[in-house]
């Protein structure tokens, strides 16, 4: 899962910049309008600045594919949650037809795009919100309860992701306690590390790490002059100059 940051322009509509002082929850959305792609749900919420349609956004979008896009930094509010928007994180995710269900590459980025948040604001999976639970609104609509969905079949369905999320968690902790041969671990010192596709200071940034988090290298390589080390998630590479990175 990689995150691409294309921060909607601010304004009243979709990007108030009001600060979000605390994350409390994390709010997942189906965007309810079937094969619509995670930048087309991003510019409709940069429209909004001109059009002034209505007030609505949310800090990420996650797409059929699994592409993740951030349109809001997660210390600024997003209009997504209705009374849920001043303490938390909002997720709107893309689905192909009209069930509202997530393609396998959506739910999976989803997962792990939410256990990601989890560590970085100490929440737990039981932290994820539906939309529906704050307003009973139909949303995500795979995951509610409506006239051909019971709630018991609708709440297994969220808490089996939820499990999902759990485990990711889990699994990343269990990870990062002994790395494999050849592979080892690193601290980020820097709060915004670039992620390029490619082991050159040229090559696209496809990513950045923000949570000064411990990092498991798997390869290394040399490129204009920087010592550079893959990421086992496969993100990409980052710089090990000891300014931003630290082995351990
Ligand atoms: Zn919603």
């Amino acid at each position: 899962m990689t995150i691409e940051q294309i921060f909607i322009t601010p304004n009243k509509y979709s990007r108030p910049q009001t600060p979000l002082k605390t994350v409390k929850k994390i709010a997942v959305h189906y965007v309810g309008n079937p094969g619509s792609s995670a930048i087309a749900n991003r510019n409709y919420f940069e429209g909004l600045a001109k059009s002034g349609a209505r007030y609505v956004s949310a800090h990420f979008v996650v797409g059929l594919g699994g592409e993740v896009i951030q349109c809001i930094p997660t210390d600024e509010v997003s209009y997504c949650t209705n009374q849920a928007n001043s303490y938390s994180v909002s997720i709107e995710c893309c689905h192909p037809d009209s069930t509202g269900r997530f393609t396998p590459e959506t739910e999976t980025a989803l997962a792990e795009l939410c256990a990601y948040l989890c560590r970085k604001f100490s929440l737990s999976a039981d932290d994820i919100i539906r939309h529906y639970d704050v307003t009973r609104k139909q949303c995500p609509l795979y995951w509610s309860p409506t006239r051909y969905t019971s709630a018991e079949v609708a709440n297994a369905r969220f808490a089996a992701f939820k499990a999902r999320v759990r485990q990711l968690m889990g699994h990343e902790n269990a990870a990062e306690d002994k790395p494999a041969d050849g592979f080892f671990r690193v601290r980020v010192l820097d709060g915004e590390l670039n992620i390029r596709e490619q082991p050159s200071l040229t090559a696209r940034v496809c990513g950045v790490i923000r949570d000064k988090g411990v990092y498991t290298i798997v390869e290394t390589r040399h490129g204009g002059n920087i010592l550079w080390g893959k990421l086992k998630s496969g993100a990409g590479w980052i710089s090990l100059n000891s300014r931003y990175a630290k082995r351990i």
